[in-house]
């Protein structure tokens, strides 16, 4: 294939700085060049640097695209989503909008249970082209790789076909087990969780289904004993842990994903700063979702500014999912931390590639722009990288956008 060169840009961002940037004001330290071009060859990363410089040494038989004094980023990389699941919940919508609390739409035949009831029937290929579609949500927001999880089957048989429906979709999603989103009403809480730990999440790593697992730890689903159960599990079976913490009170959720290790302690809304301290000293990385904050209408945010000032490497994420967020787009995330989490449009960004790439094992290959990664990226209709939070409906992919990839050259 001709090399390929990307010019006239008026910002590339590469994210080059210290890998798992822990960015401050500095704006150095996401790499931003100004009138830039990047030279990509084989699906990869050859050169990237000032137009004049770039341009002069391309090679003569290269390709040129015009990215028309646009912005180029990075492929986004939503590292927490739910993109496995059949139906929808519009009439739970309705119904909250209508002053229903949860526990009466849930007596009603809503809330979770109305999305199990709509996966449960649906075969491996129904669920891969559910997860397909989801997942061209994602992209038409400029995300190019994202995680998700299973956890709306809840039974043995539907989380292996979720698990082998997200298979259809790699490399471009990374899978992870969410068999422990919540207990299901028709089986015996302990004889669920035996069967999680001992034959699903063998079954898991033995057919490489996922890399992660993951588990929803609140009052009312999970305990921190369930939790330390699957941990043992996981780490028996060389599986990652990623955990639902502290979405709707402070239950020393991330204090516990410190103590298990965890890869990720996601959502985090009620963490104060015992919880930041503890993430901090065991080397977690934060993932927050103010997505679905205010996709339920809250109005607790988690405290964004204070973690990336502990020095966390923080990830925003979409948590795309039928109930609580419906937000295929991180720079709507980006939006809403810049304003209600007092984090920088650096930070967002930072938080939505490199940080976001590094919790799912890719930090060498997507979430910056330098020799050598992965020519995954997205020309913006924008021209400052600033714009993706400040306005986040009119920065969208550009018309002809490019993401290119070694795996699979496509539109988002
Ligand atoms: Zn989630």
């Amino acid at each position: 294939m001709r090399p390929l060169v990307v010019g006239n840009c008026s910002q590339i961002v590469t994210m080059q700085g210290p890998q798992r940037a822990r960015v401050g004001p500095e704006m150095s330290e996401i790499g931003l060049i100004h009138d830039a071009a990047m030279v990509v060859r084989d699906g990869k990363v050859e050169a990237v640097g000032p137009r004049d410089e770039i341009e002069w040494l391309a090679p003569s038989d290269a390709e040129y695209h015009d990215a028309g004094g646009r912005l180029v980023t990075p492929g986004l990389v939503d590292a927490h989503t739910h993109l496995v699941f059949g139906g929808d919940r519009l009439d739970d919508f309705e119904a909250r909008s209508q002053g229903k609390t949860y526990a009466e739409i849930a007596t009603a035949g809503g809330g979770i249970w109305r999305t199990v009831a709509a996966t449960r029937p649906l075969s491996t290929e129904d669920l891969a082209s559910q997860a397909a579609k989801h997942f061209d949500l994602l992209r038409r927001h400029g995300t190019t790789v994202a995680e998700s999880k299973t956890g709306y089957a809840l039974d043995r048989d539907g989380e292996l076909r979720s698990l082998r429906a997200l298979q259809t979709l790699r490399p471009r999603v990374v899978p992870t087990l969410l068999a422990a989103h919540a207990y299901p009403k028709d089986q015996d809480p302990q004889a669920y969780l035996d069967m999680v730990c001992d034959e699903l999440v063998p079954l898991a790593a033995r057919a490489g289904l996922a890399r992660d697992v993951d588990i929803f730890v609140e009052e009312g689903y999970f305990s921190h004993e369930d939790a330390e159960r699957l941990a043992m599990a996981a780490r028996a079976h060389g599986l990652g842990l990623r955990m639902h913490v502290d979405q709707l009170a402070d239950s020393g959720g991330a204090g516990l994903a410190a103590r298990l290790g965890a890869r990720t302690a996601d959502h985090l809304e009620h963490t104060g700063a015992d919880g930041i301290a503890a993430l901090a000293e065991a080397g977690v990385t934060p993932v927050l979702l103010p997505g679905s904050v205010w996709g339920l209408g809250l109005s607790r945010y988690p405290l964004g500014r204070e973690m990336v000032d502990a020095g966390l490497p923080v990830v925003l994420a979409t948590d795309f999912n039928p109930g609580s967020s419906p937000v295929p787009s991180l720079l709507f995330c980006m939006a809403l931390a810049c304003r209600l989490m007092r984090m920088t449009p650096a930070e967002c960004l930072t938080a939505v590639t490199v940080n976001a790439a590094a919790t799912l094992g890719l930090e060498t290959s997507h979430g910056a722009l330098m020799p050598g990664m992965a020519a995954d990226f997205v020309v913006w209709e924008a021209e400052d990288y600033r714009e993706l939070a400040f306005w986040p409906d009119v920065a969208r992919p550009a018309n002809n956008p490019i993401v290119a990839n070694e795996s699979c050259p496509s539109e988002p």
